[in-house]
């Protein structure tokens, strides 16, 4: 493993600050997913900017009606935040959905955001992948690509995002507030955050170097029944194939998000609209241009029927 600096610091300005002044240096929050890609020699930052002092560990209510997440918020604990379990209950069930309860105590909310790709070859540095070194090739094009993306991925890329709790959040319209270091702060919808691949892979999203996620919020709570429903390969302790999110309303409107199937969570808003109709005119719409692989067509007859089930009330 590459030697590394590492620092503390205590305001959201000295991270960014810290990120500003060093080149090569990485946000630490729980670690769960940086070590891990540090210990494999895929992430190999020169310094580490520990953000756990931060005290950025509580949910506020917002003037809006919303909520206002930390992101040192620990994923057990926003499943477990009672405005959540009765306004946002999407939220604690993609949560809980992922990981396991150990790697969820320590999983902070930004870098659950953040974590990166399960695509087999960005793991096995000894084959080419635009993600982890870029121009070097993609070696899933031509390779097993099974768990990869169906859209949205790129003649340089088809990884898919992994995670389970963004999908949730973008369902529910979140958006990502942020600070550089020279103390300037924005909001970003979670759908704008995510970057495809396009021919630059490894630009995942819309953080600058020296920006740092400081709070994540959630819009006034829009009701309906919410259901999160994840197929994987084990019962627990995978990540999705397939994952979709859906908040359904009395008269049959409603909202969907997909997980497993593309770069980033996917929705298209059109195709919420077309959620009175059932599954199949849903999906139609969400994936309409999918370009899927021999070895991952299986997901959108897969991505189908999980959304069928839900919207017979058969969801979980
Ligand atoms: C065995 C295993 C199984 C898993 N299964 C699932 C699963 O089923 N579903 C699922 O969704 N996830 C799963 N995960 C992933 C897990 O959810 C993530 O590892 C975790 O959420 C990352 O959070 P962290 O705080 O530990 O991030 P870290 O590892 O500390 O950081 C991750 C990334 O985010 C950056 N970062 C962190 N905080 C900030 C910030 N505030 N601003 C800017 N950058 C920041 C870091 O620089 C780093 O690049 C699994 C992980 C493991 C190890
Ligand atoms: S799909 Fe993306 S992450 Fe996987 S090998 Fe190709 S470039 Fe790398």
């Amino acid at each position: 493993m590459k030697s590394f600096s590492y620092e503390r610091v205590a305001t959201a300005a000295e991270a960014a600050s810290a990120l500003g002044r060093t080149k090569g240096a990485k946000i630490i929050a729980g670690g769960t997913n940086l070590l891990d890609l540090m210990k494999l020699g895929i992430e190999a930052p020169d310094h580490l900017v520990d953000v756990n002092g931060l005290g950025l560990d509580k949910i506020e209510e917002t003037a809006e009606g919303g909520l206002r997440i930390g992101t040192l918020v620990r994923n057990t604990d926003m499943a477990a935040d009672a405005r959540i379990r009765a306004d946002y209950p999407l939220l604690t069930r993609a949560v809980l959905a992922g990981a396991s309860g150990q790697l969820r105590n320590k999983a902070t909310t930004g870098g659950n955001l953040l974590q990166r790709t399960r695509c087999p070859y960005f793991y096995d540095t000894a084959m080419p992948c635009n993600k982890r070194k870029p121009g070097s090739g993609c070696a899933a094009l031509s390779g097993a690509s099974r768990q990869l993306a169906v859209i949205g991925g790129s003649e340089a890329c088809i990884a898919t995002y992994p995670g389970d709790m963004a999908v949730a959040m973008r369902a529910l319209d979140a958006a990502v507030e942020t600070v550089r270091a020279d103390g300037t702060t924005r909001s970003i919808p979670l759908d704008q955050f995510y970057h495809l691949p396009g021919t630059s892979p490894d630009v995942e999203n819309d953080l600058a170097a020296d920006e740092l996620i400081t709070h994540v919020t959630l819009p006034a709570p829009v009701g309906g029944e919410q259901t999160y429903t994840k197929i994987r390969d084990r019962a627990s302790y995978a990540f999705a194939l397939v994952s979709v999110a859906v908040i359904r309303h009395s008269d049959g409107s409603g909202r969907v998000a997909f997980g497993g199937m593309a770069p980033k969570p996917w929705r298209a808003e059109e195709a919420d609209a077309a959620m009175a109709k059932g599954a199949e005119a849903v999906t139609e719409i969400a994936f309409a241009g999918a370009n899927p692989t021999e070895d991952n067509a299986f997901k959108l007859p897969l991505a189908q029927r999980a959304l069928a089930k839900i919207l017979h009330g058969k969801g979980e």
